[in-house]
């Protein structure tokens, strides 16, 4: 494993167990089959379940709600190894484990945990979260999706755009505004509301393994027990999504090391003028970089995993993190791929894959841009956003 500053010697043995284990699995069961699924646009198959076996759904939460009780380096050494198989995986683990069982644990009512929370772990249930909107992506908190009270029932109206996991969720983490305008996170739970739909959105050249769509509400009728009492603002969103984030920031090294072996390996072996391309001056310098590159976004990683286990990361480190790694694994992807010539762009390696799903990255979980002006601010005070 690609690890050039030896910063494993600072993991514990739990932590280098648990990347070792998921490495050892994304190997075996995942990568000989994750491209055929890609090029057919379709989820690896009985993905749920098996993130389950592995400990993939919730290793942050309690045991006592089903989750393994683990710490932050741990969960980022996970997305790392996960998202070396494909993005699709550390997608449905993190958006079950960041996004919903984080905002139910942090959130929700001891009812509600012990209600969800179990299943989730397990499996049996598979979520989404719903925060962007069709014309707000960016700017989330002039969202439209809201709900007035009814009696015991809430109303929803409004809809949810490009929502991983949309059509396959039992339950979606909805964030929508009230009757006085604040936003609350919301548990809609298929079997317990009317007038609700999914859609799936099949025309997509990213994120080919994982399912996007929305959620759409047309007076929808829940059970108004269904709001999670905790939460009082679009900052509760933020605070789930930098769990998010954090997961994306480490899941980049990933795929970015996937790339970097490939490249190495295929460049020592590639003959050419007489000798491997890997003897080329110009391709040493390409996998000089991309190593530079890859230790310095691995030992960010590892601090913001130790400010993270402290509770003391803010949400511009996570900010910088997850702008940092994204760019680091597009330019790592992009010069193994023309160090791999023509070879490249085949569905026999993974690097044409991981580039397209870098497009997504850049993108989601905050914009690159968004990304910057958050650093922007914090380093000086004014807000450019
Ligand atoms: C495959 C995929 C999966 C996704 N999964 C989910 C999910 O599960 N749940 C969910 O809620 N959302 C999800 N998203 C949505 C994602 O988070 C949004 O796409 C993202 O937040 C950007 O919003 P937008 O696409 O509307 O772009 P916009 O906000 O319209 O931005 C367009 C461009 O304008 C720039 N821009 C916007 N405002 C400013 C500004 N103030 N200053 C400078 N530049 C600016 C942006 O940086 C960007 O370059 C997903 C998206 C994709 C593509």
């Amino acid at each position: 494993m690609t690890d050039y500053f030896n910063i494993k010697s600072y993991f514990t043995e739990e932590q280098v167990l648990i990347q070792s284990t998921i490495k050892d699995w994304v190997n075996k069961y995942v990568k000989p089959h994750i491209g055929h699924y890609y090029q057919k646009g379709i989820p690896f198959p009985n993905l749920v379940e098996k993130l389950a076996e592995i400990g993939a759904l919730g290793l942050i939460i309690p045991e006592k709600y089903g989750g393994l009780g683990m710490d932050f380096l741990s969960y980022g050494l996970m997305m790392q190894e996960l998202e070396r198989g494909d993005t699709s995986l550390r997608v449905m683990s993190s958006i079950q484990t960041s996004l919903v069982m984080y905002a139910i644990y942090k959130y929700g009512s001891e009812d509600q945990k012990l209600r969800y929370l179990p299943k989730l772990a397990s499996g049996e249930l598979s979520s989404s979260f719903g925060l962007t909107e069709p014309n707000f992506g960016s700017n989330t908190s002039s969202m439209h999706c809201h709900f007035e009270e009814q009696g015991d029932f809430i109303k929803i109206n409004g809809s949810k755009m490009w929502i991983g996991n949309s059509s396959q969720c039992d339950i979606a983490m909805l964030w929508a505004k009230g009757p006085n305008k604040e936003v609350r996170g919301i548990i809609v739970d298929k079997n317990l509301i009317t007038n609700f739909e999914t859609h799936e959105f099949k025309d997509k050249m990213s994120f080919k393994a994982s399912v996007t769509g929305e959620l759409i509400f047309e007076s929808s009728l829940l059970p108004k027990t269904q709001i999670l009492p905790a939460t009082t603002g679009i900052k509760d969103a933020y605070d789930c999504l930098n769990i998010g984030r954090y997961a994306v920031a480490w899941g980049c090294i990933g795929i970015a090391i996937d790339c970097y072996e490939t490249a190495l390996q295929y460049s020592q072996e590639r003959i050419q003028f007489g000798d491997a391309i890997a003897a080329k001056q110009l391709v040493q310098k390409k996998l000089a970089e991309m190593i530079t590159e890859i230790t310095k976004a691995q030992l960010m990683c590892y601090q913001l995993g130790v400010l993270m286990d402290k509770g003391e990361a803010n949400y511009a480190q996570i900010s910088m993190a997850k702008r940092n790694n994204v760019t680091m694994a597009r330019f790592v992807a992009s010069e193994s791929r023309q160090v791999l010539g023509g070879m490249g762009i085949s569905s026999e390696y993974p690097i044409m894959r991981h580039l397209m799903n870098l497009e997504t990255l850049i993108t989601y979980q905050g914009t690159h841009e968004i990304h910057l002006l958050i650093t922007g601010r914090d380093i000086t005070g004014f807000d450019a956003i």
